[in-house]
């Protein structure tokens, strides 16, 4: 447990959110005077800035004073500096990220892009300001630019364009690591065609205040929504068609476990405009995938990419995580080369996050944060080789060595969906338990939640339809 004491200010995020990088994996409570057990993290609000004391065992170890020297940086900012600063003084830790908290670094760096500054005065904020390693730093540049790139290419960017999120929460099993809103095996065909119903009648409420927005993308993600009986997938993606999708839609399916990937449901994707899927195999080790509790192996994984390229599919992605328990480098290396011979048409590179309600955390497996740094280096290499880009770029709370996850397309399968979702640069409408609407006016977002549990959520539709 860590301790946090607050003077003059309350922005007890920040100080969280600053002192998780060096103490990943811990509890904190925040109380009033520094106790003379364990670490604190003390933050102070002065005058001119903020100013930071850590203590171990009631000891005084390392002070530090931020005040900020230009305008745009923001009080929480400062907070989260000055905690830092006094940490890694302490802590000589590698910090690939350095102060740069949050979901979305890119997001930063478009605002610094959009009043024309130099890319080398990005990179020198970026690496002295906020301590990012220059490779991280250089990646995000990247990465923003091509955010921006796609987004006024695709016209992403104003109120009269939209993407729209569909989720079927439920999988063949739990993967371990997994802290979703998932019903795991413990589903039945009934339930899927009850949820299936209470989708149609909020997407049929919703569906006449859409007329009139270009939806660029429409994403069917999860769980796993392949995993619904052929007539019911059938029922779902021509909802979906119906409602939301124009002949330029890009049209995601995430079919994800490649255990519940059929060539019935493949067509049933054809048939109703699909043009983009995913096939996830996370690691082709078939050891950690039993591990994870996948329930599938790496060549369940090569059948059904294979299937789909059969079926015609030219835009395929595939998931990976690096720094899953008990792997190595050499794993990953692996993993890459067997999934770069698929050629698919786009990777995303996961790092792996232990979350709270995840079953990892409940059996107390954390990361082995040795080593995940190169893991994800070679990982980002391989992706380079086969001819892809960074084009998106997000961090999770507990990822293993506080690092990221990227998306790598080759130039023009960059999937318009991610882009516009996680630089926060378009409404998405949710639909489905669990699912969040967001709606973007230029710097204001409101997010609106969907109830969580499944079953609540088949109740209040279905009631509310009565
Ligand atoms: S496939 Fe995804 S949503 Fe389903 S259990 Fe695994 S991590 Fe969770």
């Amino acid at each position: 447990m860590i301790t946090c004491v607050l003077n003059g200010h309350s922005n007890i995020n920040e100080v969280q959110t600053a002192a998780q990088i060096f103490f990943p994996n811990e509890r904190f409570s925040f109380i009033g005077s520094v106790p003379d057990f364990g670490w604190t993290v003390v933050s102070e609000k002065k005058i001119d800035g903020y100013r930071s004391e850590i203590f171990y065992d009631g000891v005084s170890k390392s002070v530090f004073f931020y005040a900020p020297d230009h305008s745009e940086i923001t009080e929480k900012r400062v907070v989260i500096l000055a905690v830092f600063y006094a940490l890694k003084k302490i802590f000589n830790a590698d910090t690939p990220w350095g102060a740069l908290t949050g979901i979305r670094p890119t997001k930063l760096i478009r605002q610094w892009l959009a009043k024309n500054e130099a890319d080398e005065d990005i990179i020198s904020k970026l690496v002295n300001v906020y301590r990012c390693r220059f490779d991280k730093a250089d990646a995000a540049l990247q990465t923003a630019r091509k955010e921006n790139e796609i987004s006024v290419k695709n016209g992403l960017i104003g109120k009269s364009s939209a993407a729209v999120y569909i989720g079927v929460p439920y999988c063949p099993s739990r993967c371990e690591y997994c802290s979703f809103t998932v019903r795991g095996t413990v589903y039945s065909d009934k339930k899927i065609i009850s949820y299936i119903d209470a989708l149609q009648i909020e997407i049929n409420k919703m569906s006449k205040q859409l007329s009139g927005i270009n939806i660029s993308s429409v994403y069917i993600g999860g769980g796993t929504p392949t995993v619904p009986s052929d007539d019911e997938f059938e029922r779902l993606l021509s909802l979906a068609q119906k409602n939301f999708c124009a002949s330029k839609t890009e049209f995601t399916v995430e079919a994800g476990r490649p255990d519940s990937i059929s060539e019935n449901k493949l067509m049933i994707m054809k048939k109703y405009g699909v043009n983009r899927i995913s096939v996830n195999p996370q690691t082709l080790n078939d050891r950690t995938l039993e591990r994870i509790g996948r329930a599938h192996s790496a060549n369940d994984f090569y059948r059904a990419f294979e299937s789909a390229r059969n079926c015609g599919f030219d835009n395929i992605n595939s998931d990976v995580i690096a720094g899953l328990p008990g792997e190595t480098d050499e794993d990953i290396v692996k993993t890459m080369d067997g999934l770069i011979k698929m050629q698919p048409d786009s990777i995303t590179v996961h790092t792996l996050a232990i979350k709270r309600a995840s079953r990892f955390n409940e059996s107390c497996v954390y990361n082995d944060n040795a080593g995940i740094g190169s893991m994800l280096q070679s990982a980002h290499a391989a992706c380079r080789q086969a001819g892809m880009v960074p084009y998106y770029l997000y961090r999770q709370k507990n990822c293993a060595g506080n690092l990221e996850n990227i998306g790598f397309a080759k130039p023009g399968f960059e999937c318009l969906y991610n882009v516009g979702m996680m630089s926060d640069i378009q409404t998405v409408y949710g639909f489905g338990a669990g699912a969040v609407t967001k709606l973007v006016d230029g710097d204001f977002i409101e997010r609106k939640y969907n109830v969580k549990n499944p079953d609540i959520y088949i109740k209040k539709m279905i009631g509310e339809d009565d």
